[in-house]
């Protein structure tokens, strides 16, 4: 009997008791290898000798003070040194506990920021459909995850979505990329047209999606496009980096390598690495200043925010990513495991892509390679390949997202970017018995 409330209404999951670099273990003893991150988080590995010390130093020295009364030497730290690595243009943190509430923070202080400089009338978003942006109640609203939002529309934050950039699937016969990604963000366009640009206030989207849809990076060209359309119609480009940021694709913003700087960009997961709840929304000085000129006050807040031992611990974590190389690692890895995965599933009958950047890797699973067609989703092949993994000692990350409106399958791998060769080995081996088990 158990009286926590568990994601499962039906099932109570293992006891995890440990944590060893990239292993997990449970209370029988079982060791799982953590081919997920849990959902991309743990990108450290679970037993970071540094990080635990510096939480144990800050706890002793400070745990918690208020931010409506003082700042703190960590909080001001990590700002700094994530602004100093941070694509040029962006200049303040504001810290959260986690995704969700950083995307929270940044479509308010968006909205804010046009009630602050005279145009009010900016009161709706555009996201993209299968995108996930968190499930408060704003971030559920603006996600375009169908089977999320169900049960809780209407969803009070006006949004509309276009296609997200999906070649795979989206790519016309003779279409070449360039062409596909301009087609794509040219939506964006349409939409503004459609429901009067001068209501908007921003686009928002993962650089490369993640939960929805299994490590999808946009093609060349598309993100450029997108933040030349934001600029010509005055609407603000929010990118969603909670799961693809902090090293996740081998650079410390996924956004680096599309070669843009959004106004406000949202991290969460790898910045803690697990150790500690911590999540921020960064913007530019001319949001910032903004507030500053106008009413002087974000009116916005949590408890936690800014917290001490958290920033001590994220403080800890993006100095090895930086200085300690760990981003680069998460490329170098990142290449070796998007070639193992091509030799061992690039001919796999029901596997029918394999994308992403860095240690942020996705399957998609297909019913048929040839006319693409998902598993009916009675089927519920996630799932099964989540057990089946599970079984043999891997925690990997399957999801249904949804395509064309029905549901598909895919496996999203985002490993610690401590992963050895051999442990990267071992995940391909146990995944290949897990999709052997299903499919
Ligand atoms: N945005 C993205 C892109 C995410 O992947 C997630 C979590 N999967 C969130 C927001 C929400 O983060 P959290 O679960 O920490 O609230």
């Amino acid at each position: 009997m158990t009286h926590v409330f568990h994601r499962s209404a039906r099932a109570t999951p293992p006891v995890a008791v440990r944590g060893e670099g990239a292993y997990i273990i449970d209370k029988a003893g079982k060791y799982y290898l953590d081919g997920s991150g849990g959902a991309a988080v743990s990108c450290l590995g679970h037993s970071d000798a540094d990080v635990i010390d510096a939480i144990s130093r800050q706890a002793g020295d400070l745990a918690f003070a208020h931010t409506g009364f003082f700042t703190s030497e960590p909080a001001e730290r990590l700002a700094d040194r994530l602004i100093e690595h941070a694509p040029e243009g962006l200049d303040k943190v504001y810290f959260v506990s986690g995704g969700s509430e950083a995307v929270e923070a940044a479509l308010k202080m968006a909205r804010q920021y046009f009630v602050e400089t005279g145009a009010p009338e900016r009161h709706r978003f555009i996201a993209r459909r299968q995108s996930y942006h968190g499930n408060t109640l704003g971030a559920l609203g603006t996600g375009g995850n169908a089977w999320r939002r169900a049960p809780f529309q209407p969803l009070m934050v006006e949004t509309s979505h276009i296609a997200p950039c999906y070649a795979y699937r989206g790519q016309e016969d003779g279409e070449d990329l360039v062409d596909y990604g301009r087609r794509m963000a040219d939506e964006l366009e349409a939409e503004l047209q459609r429901v009067g640009p001068e209501t908007v206030i921003g686009f928002i989207a993962e650089p490369v999606v993640g939960a929805t849809m299994g490590a999808v990076p946009a093609v060349p060209g598309y993100f450029k496009r997108i933040r030349e359309i934001c600029d010509r119609y005055g609407i603000l480009l929010i990118l969603d980096e909670v799961m693809c940021g902090m090293g996740r694709t081998g650079t410390l913003f996924a956004c680096e390598q599309d070669g843009v700087v959004p106004d406000i960009v949202t991290i969460a997961k790898g910045l803690g690495a697990g150790y500690q709840p911590i999540g921020a929304t960064l913007c530019t000085a001319e949001i910032h200043d903004a507030f500053a000129a106008g009413s002087g006050f974000f009116q916005h807040g949590h408890t936690y925010i800014g917290h001490p031992i958290a920033t001590a611990a994220a403080d800890v974590v993006v100095t090895k990513l930086t200085d300690g190389g760990l981003a680069h690692r998460s490329a170098d890895m990142g290449e070796r495991l998007g070639a193992a995965l091509s030799e061992a599933f690039g001919q796999h009958p029901s596997v029918g892509d394999i994308r992403g950047r860095g240690m942020f890797r996705g399957l998609e699973i297909v019913a048929d390679r040839d006319t693409k067609d998902p598993f009916d989703p009675s089927e519920g092949i996630h799932r099964r390949i989540k057990a089946a993994a599970f079984e043999a000692g891997l925690i990997c990350y399957p999801m249904g997202g949804t395509i064309d409106g029905s549901r598909g399958d895919h496996v999203l791998l985002a490993p610690p970017f401590i992963l050895t060769e051999d442990q990267l080995g071992e995940l391909v081996d146990k995944l290949d018995a897990a999709l052997g088990a299903v499919l």
